[in-house]
């Protein structure tokens, strides 16, 4: 099956990568290949592309910036698809709404609503992912997540129908929704914010940008916090009373600066990393009776 051929009759010629280094596309920057990596620019686009790979029994993978996920060494069968060309971005036409595709990244978002003096997403300014990837996740920081200020979701099925959820249908948990739960491919959303002052609102997106200098290895490739924060505890703690702050295997290493960060000093496979993450793991549950599970989504194939 020629996948380029397949591809090509729907998307143009230098949106199609075949055999696509996912570490390109992860901010861990590890991980194999994807068999094809496509971006598409549109819901019409992607449903003409769903509709082709599904008369091929082609498997498809949604991804927005990679600043979650874990690409194992042994890559990604079948599609990968990337939103990051559905970045349109309007105000409501009451002015105190945004509408925005899945593949705007957060940080413009946030810009966006500060630029026309809204409040609410001062939190997102810092979160290096995509508007659909932070809804699937349920992104979130310094007390604000996306659900509060989400009105609406499009979520489009494998068959191209395309439903809009209200926030409470998008049943948003710590880190979770229901889109991360039954599946879907967001392909914009509505957010609902207040009215607010444009200076007061750039000045709190700089203060939690320098605490997220301050405090976070961003000279590091990472996808952020590896773990989600268990019940009752913080997960850097719980890793760093383990000791486990600054321990390695081969380039994944358990942040010096801090320890919720796995990140990589360069070369680390997507095998290190995950040997790693065990290794913490069992040294948590030993030492403190708790079971840390990842944030980050882990997708494809061994080696
Ligand atoms: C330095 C750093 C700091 C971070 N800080 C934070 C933080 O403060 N708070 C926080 O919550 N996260 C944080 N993260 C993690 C990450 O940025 C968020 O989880 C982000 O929302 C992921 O978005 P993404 O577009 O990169 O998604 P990806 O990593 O590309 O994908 C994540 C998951 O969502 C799925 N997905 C992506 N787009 C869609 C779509 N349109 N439709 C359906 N499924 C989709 C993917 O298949 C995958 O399962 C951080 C990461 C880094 C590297």
């Amino acid at each position: 099956m020629d996948l380029r051929e397949i591809l090509s009759a729907v998307l143009p010629a230098e949106r199609i990568l075949t055999d696509e280094p996912m570490s390109a596309h992860t901010t861990f920057r590890a991980g194999g290949c994807a068999d094809a990596f496509v971006t598409v620019q549109s819901e019409k686009e992607l449903t003409r592309l769903l509709a082709a790979a599904r008369a091929k029994y082609l498997p498809c993978v949604i991804v927005g910036r990679g600043s979650n996920l874990l690409v194992r060494d042994g890559g990604i069968r079948g599609l990968v698809i990337c939103l990051e060309g559905m970045n349109e971005l309007t105000l409501t036409e009451d002015g105190t709404g945004i509408r925005a595709g899945s593949g705007t990244s957060l940080a413009a978002l946030a810009a966006f609503a500060r630029d026309h003096a809204l409040k609410g997403l001062a939190f997102a300014g810092g979160i290096p992912g995509t508007v659909g990837g932070g809804l699937v996740m349920n992104a979130g920081a310094f007390g604000g997540e996306l659900k509060g200020v989400t009105e609406s979701v499009r979520v489009m099925d494998g068959d191209g129908s395309v439903r809009v959820l209200s926030g409470e249908e998008m049943a948003f948990g710590y880190r979770d929704s229901i889109v991360k739960r039954r599946g879907g491919i967001i392909t914009g959303a509505e957010f609902r914010l207040e009215k607010g002052d444009r200076d007061e609102i750039a000045a709190v997106m700089e203060e939690l940008a320098e605490k997220r200098r301050e405090k976070q290895p961003l000279n590091y490739p990472s996808a952020g916090s590896t773990w989600k924060r268990p019940e009752g505890y913080f997960a850097a703690k719980l890793i760093d009373e383990a000791g486990c702050r600054g321990m390695r295997v081969g380039d994944a290493q358990i942040s010096e600066k801090h320890a919720g960060f796995l990140v990589n000093l360069g070369h680390a496979t997507a095998s290190d990393i995950q040997a790693l993450m065990r290794q913490v793991e069992k040294r948590v549950l030993e030492h403190s009776g708790v079971q840390l599970t990842p944030e980050v989504v882990i997708l494809g194939e061994d080696l």
